[in-house]
């Protein structure tokens, strides 16, 4: 039976369901599967598709749950977009044909679709600040699940257009809040709020964000797909170019690789936010203030998932000899984007061209390296469009942007937010 640890207490141990429903663990750290599986390339041996290799690369980590049985149908419910690679220089793994057209979709539906599975009595909330991504991905993989309401607390005015109308389409099981603050005010208010334990009890508190070992788990899973693909078709075990902010895609990769994927070398490329890089170069770890770029959904000074990083690789001259990380400016995101654009006529959203950019560096030319594309540029039209002009809209986008929005805007204070959650009534 797999059981899940915490990084900073070894000795207390839960069940993959305590794991999934609480986020974090109760001493502050992150949760990791206690043994880790050893995958040869054999145990793929009759798996073509997404679902079928993601399905046998997450049994063990089901294995002995309440879960284990209907864990087939669980990555067919939350795995039911394309996964592609698509071009040859370089080969880009697109991850954004979920309805919301971001990566975040493959863990929030993944998350979702297991907590509906698990014996629930009583009715949870999921409270889910966001500076961006995640929440609309959240709010459409539970809305209208039976059992769950969603609460979305984003930061008003900062972020895009369309962004914000993914985050306040929903309305049935879905309550959007506009906060007067920035995403920290956000996320300090969903803090606050767990630290009530009657609040926890009466509302049935439950958390989605991006360290829930429920979204690393299946993030796993288009590495396996995909470096399993590259692998059988040359032979090579490819290299990821992976933009990073919190660490989660990524640190998945890199658990992925760990557990026998086919996977070759991980480069980390952030934004101007440069704790990893600095990180890798040094040995001494700095979190710092948060900067505001153009990739904003990596816009992260204090990447949680470092802990997970720091926990599988301890020692620095090993955890460099795996992974390696460059930062890429505002300037250089721009021109990547023209560049790209002027030169193959093809668009990549802000945070895929940082890994673009360091493509076109270091890696030009090279066909067993994958540029990971984590959302869709027409998500950005407020960069894109200057840059690029007018960007086609996915279908998924397209009919979001087409239902009606709404939100309540309140001040960054956890008791407004908990007077608005009291007074709501579904409709
Ligand atoms: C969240 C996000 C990232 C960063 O992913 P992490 O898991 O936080 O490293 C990159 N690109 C896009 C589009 C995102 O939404």
């Amino acid at each position: 039976m797999m059981k899940y640890r915490s990084t900073r207490n070894p000795g207390g141990r839960v069940s993959l369901e305590t794991a999934l429903g609480s986020g974090t663990a109760p001493d502050g750290g992150l949760y990791m599967p206690e043994v880790l599986p050893n995958f040869s390339l054999s145990d793929f041996d009759d798996a073509e598709t997404w679902v079928d290799i993601a399905t046998r690369l997450l049994e063990p980590f089901f294995a002995g749950s309440t879960l284990e049985a209907t864990l087939p149908e669980i990555c067919a419910d939350a795995f039911d977009f394309p996964l592609t690679t698509t071009g040859d220089d370089p080969k880009v793994l697109e991850l954004f044909h979920g309805p919301t057209s971001a990566f975040k979709d493959v863990g929030a539906r993944f998350l979702a679709a297991s907590l509906s599975r698990c014996s629930n009595t009583t009715e949870k909330t999921i409270l889910v600040a966001t500076s961006g991504d995640t929440g609309g991905a959240v709010a459409a993989a539970f809305y209208q699940r039976q059992g769950f309401r969603v609460v979305v607390l984003f930061p008003n005015g900062r972020v895009s257009q369309r962004q914000q109308h993914q985050l306040t389409c929903w309305g049935d099981n879905i309550l959007s809040l506009s906060v007067d603050g920035a995403f920290d005010d956000c996320q300090r208010m969903v803090k606050e709020a767990f630290a009530n334990p009657e609040w926890v009890e009466q509302f049935g508190l439950a958390s989605a964000n991006s360290i829930n070992i429920g979204r690393l788990l299946p993030q796993m899973t288009y590495y396996a797909a995909s470096s399993i693909w590259h692998f059988r078709e040359t032979g090579v075990r490819p290299t990821f170019l992976i933009p990073t902010g919190n660490l989660g895609n990524a640190f998945s990769c890199v658990l992925g690789r760990a557990i026998g994927l086919p996977v070759g070398e991980i480069h980390l490329v952030t934004n101007a936010n440069r704790p990893i890089p600095d990180y890798l170069e040094s040995g001494d770890w700095q979190p710092r203030t948060t900067i505001e770029t153009l990739a904003s959904a990596m816009d992260v000074g204090n990447p949680s998932n470092m802990e997970r990083l720091r926990d599988l690789y301890p020692d620095h001259p090993v955890l460099t000899q795996q992974v390696s990380a460059t930062s890429v400016s505002d300037t250089e995101i721009i021109q990547r984007i023209r560049k790209e654009f002027e030169e193959t006529g093809l668009i990549h959203c802000p945070h895929t061209a940082t890994a673009m950019e360091v493509y076109r560096r270091g890696y030009r030319g090279d066909k067993n390296c994958l540029v990971v594309a984590t959302a869709h540029p027409a998500k950005f039209d407020d960069v894109m469009e200057p840059i690029t002009g007018e960007v086609p809209i996915p279908k998924p986008l397209a009919d979001l942007l087409r239902r009606p929005a709404h939100s309540r805007e309140i001040p960054a204070d956890v008791q407004v937010m908990m007077e608005q959650l009291s007074g709501w009534s579904r409709g």
